[in-house]
């Protein structure tokens, strides 16, 4: 049975990648058919596409994503644990090295899949593709909107083939949802039919990556899974990650921050490696043996549309995914805030008030947008609106934290639920915690 929540029966994803993909899945309860249009041809299996080049890099589930996607999409996590991805318990399977040296190890009863950004893509494509509520259209490509006469509503897109007869198309729909990433024309959509568009707020860190695969020996001996040496700014801009995935593999990415960007040629590679805050993957990975070319990405500002802050809009159309807020990638948040968004589209569908859907949206991106730039502010070459003086105070106390929590479990695990996105970042300021950090020596 449909929800007669709202009086609508077909709906149209821009997009299906991720934030796409679990879009359509929520948008079944709600509407006879979602149709979801995507500009690349799908490889057969968990390949690399032009779509996302950004899953050639290392991308971690956060806890709180691993949640709702299996939510969304009951039973996934077991498909991926049968296509080999390891399940690792955060603080137990993973190790960092931060400002306080090496995190002990401890049992957070938080968990997530240590999986490629492409087997993750694919097997919830799969779940997708054997849902009869919903069809592909690959290799069309959305190239505006169309609205009633009055334009107070998106009646549905107008698209056209790529490559071949490049026929044109346009598709009526009750509701249509644009997930096409970070190079969104949403903005330029919605002038064409008589709205303005979005104010927009950039903050770079100026960050690059340098990312290789490798095939893990089976006398690598190690207690952890995944490690992460994380980066010390201001002083040290350069962080790396070595994950096990699925088939054996290791993914190594190394981050740069403040144009520190690391080569993407062996020697530079390796250099790069060894300077990290610690040399342990660089250890980890003279033996191992490489799977393929080192591959560089440098476009990872935080750039968030402020949609809604504009007072008109139409019915029938929403925008969510990285085409609102795209991330520093570094934290690892944009898979999960984008399935949160996810969250608050079914919310808001489910409460009959699709009206209120750009409102929650914004809530659900605050927080990390607010995690991520503060983090991105520590360094000097940081370009965006000026932080205030509670920033600096921010980087203080979280210093002063993250030395803290190598000698202290209950805030470890505090600290990991928040940057997993399971707890708000106030739970750090406890009046415990806050009275420790004022007291601590270093
Ligand atoms: C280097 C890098 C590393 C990252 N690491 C992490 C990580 O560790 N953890 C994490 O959670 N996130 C990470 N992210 C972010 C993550 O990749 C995105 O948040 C995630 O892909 C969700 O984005 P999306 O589905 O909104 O858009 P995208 O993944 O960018 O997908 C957009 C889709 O829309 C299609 N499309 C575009 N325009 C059109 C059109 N006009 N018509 C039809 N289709 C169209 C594209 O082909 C594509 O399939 C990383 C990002 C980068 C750049």
């Amino acid at each position: 049975m449909l929800r007669e929540v709202v009086d609508m029966s077909s709906a149209v994803v821009i997009g299906g990648s991720m934030a796409g993909l679990l879009t359509a899945q929520a948008l079944t309860e709600f509407f006879d058919r979602v149709t979801v249009i995507e500009r690349d041809l799908y490889p057969a299996g968990a390949e690399q596409r032009a779509g996302v080049p950004q899953a050639r890099h290392l991308h971690v589930l956060l806890a709180r994503g691993h949640q709702i996607i299996e939510s969304l999409l009951p039973g996934l996590d077991a498909e991926l644990d049968g296509a080999g991805a390891p399940r690792v318990e955060l603080g137990y399977d993973t190790t960092i090295y931060g400002r306080g040296g090496w995190v002990p190890r401890f049992h957070s009863g938080l968990y997530s899949r240590s999986v490629s950004r492409v087997l993750l893509d694919y097997t919830t494509r799969c779940r997708l593709l054997a849902n009869p509520r919903v069809t592909f259209m690959e290799g069309w490509q959305v190239s505006g909107l169309t609205a009633s006469a009055d334009q107070s509503r998106v009646t549905g897109v107008r698209a056209q083939m790529r490559g071949g007869s490049r026929e044109e198309r346009t598709l009526e729909a009750d509701f249509v949802v644009d997930a096409s990433g970070r190079t969104s024309h949403a903005p330029e959509w919605l002038t064409a039919i008589g709205y303005d568009a979005p104010e927009e707020t950039v903050v770079n860190a100026f960050l690059g990556y340098a990312t290789r695969w490798y095939k893990k020996q089976p006398e690598f001996k190690a207690f952890w899974k995944d490690l992460l040496i994380a980066s010390q700014p201001p002083h040290n801009p350069r962080g790396g990650a070595l994950w096990e995935v699925e088939g054996g593999r290791w993914v190594v990415t190394l981050a740069g921050a403040n144009r520190d960007y690391p080569p993407t040629d062996e020697a530079g590679f390796m250099e790069f490696t060894r300077s990290l805050p610690h040399p342990a993957i660089y250890e980890a990975i003279q033996e191992a043996e490489p799977l393929g070319d080192i591959y560089g990405y440098q476009r990872t500002e935080n750039r968030l549309r402020h949609y809604d802050r504009l007072t008109r809009w139409p019915s029938g159309f929403a925008v969510l995914g990285d085409a609102v807020c795209a991330f520093n990638p570094v934290y690892g948040q944009g898979i999960t805030t984008g399935a949160m968004q996810v969250e608050a589209l079914q919310a808001a569908l489910r409460a009959g008030d699709p009206a209120s859907l750009r409102q929650r949206i914004a809530r659900v991106i605050q927080t990390t947008w607010l995690m991520a730039t503060g983090e991105d502010y520590r360094y000097p070459a940081t370009e965006g609106p000026r932080p205030g003086f509670s920033t600096k105070l921010m980087h203080r106390y979280i210093d002063r934290v993250q030395v803290l929590l190598c000698q202290d479990t209950a805030l470890a695990q505090t600290f990991t639920e928040v940057s997993s996105l399971v707890t708000p970042p106030a739970a750090l300021f406890k009046p415990a915690y806050v009275w420790k950090a004022l007291t601590f020596r270093e």
